[in-house]
């Protein structure tokens, strides 16, 4: 079933929340979220939840201001869906100060660091997604290591460190229902382009054997898990 438009005081709240989402890339991220969760995956146990007659849930690592978040749940709201999204809020490296992406307005003098909940409560308030989207405040491994929902989606776009992604990667795909996707953001075949670690994960992915590529929009990379143990570890990276 194709997607409904997006609202257009949705597209306003997402213009206007700060983050790393393009407009082309945000619309396939729509599409592929609310396809995804309307049937995209199997039935039964690896379909998540629905089978026990609850929402399907699409899960979402690095929110920052919740720019994404917002098309993500759209498309659940859309698609009777919940969207679970994982952040400390305390940004990545990079949007630390002295770095590349820091906007300074965002620091919070209380830590030194940057701080995002603030924000991401009022994106979510002025898209009246309060109940669809749910934040879970924490670091991505803390959060993986007490997670046992299968998902519709796993959307991966938080740390970019090669720590960071890999840790995501491992702790979050063996959550992705047999029949559903793995997103992976900011995918840089040229290293002249961006950082190495979201790559690689979408390398191991494919390497996996489960994954299957179906969808490709700029940086964004969709692969659909075909097989596999749910919630069984990620085989180990290979060399
Ligand atoms: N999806 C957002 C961009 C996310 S930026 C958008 O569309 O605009 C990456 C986010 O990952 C940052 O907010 C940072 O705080 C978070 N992050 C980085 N490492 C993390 C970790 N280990 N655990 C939790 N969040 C992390
Ligand atoms: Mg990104």
């Amino acid at each position: 079933m194709e997607a409904p438009a997006i609202s257009a005081e949705s597209l306003a709240v997402f213009e206007a929340t700060k983050g790393f989402m393009p407009q082309d890339e945000g619309r396939v991220l729509y599409e592929i979220a609310y396809e995804y969760l309307s049937g995209g995956a199997e039935g039964g146990a690896a379909g998540g939840n629905a089978a026990a007659g609850r929402p399907p849930v699409g899960i979402e690592i690095g929110t920052y201001a919740g720019r994404s978040t917002v098309l993500l749940g759209e498309a659940a709201r859309a698609a009777g869906g919940r969207i679970v999204t994982v952040d400390h809020h305390r940004g990545s490296e990079e949007h630390q100060p002295g770095w590349e992406y820091h906007d300074a307005e965002l620091v919070d003098e209380h830590t030194g660091r940057i701080e995002t909940l603030g924000l991401l409560r009022h994106t979510l308030w002025d898209a009246g997604l309060d109940d669809i989207v749910l934040p879970l405040v924490g670091s991505s491994p803390a959060a993986a290591s007490v997670w046992s929902t299968p998902a519709r989606f796993v959307f991966i776009d938080g740390g970019h460190s090669e720590a960071a992604a890999h840790a995501d990667f491992e702790g979050w795909a063996p959550w992705v229902a047999i029949g559903g996707a793995l997103l992976i953001h900011d995918v840089f075949p040229d290293p002249a382009d961006g950082g190495r670690p979201p790559f690689e994960i979408y390398e191991r992915a494919l390497a996996t054997g489960q994954f299957t590529e179906v969808a490709v929009q700029d940086s964004l990379r969709v692969l659909r898990r075909d097989s596999g143990e749910l919630g069984a570890p990620m085989p180990p990276r290979g060399k």
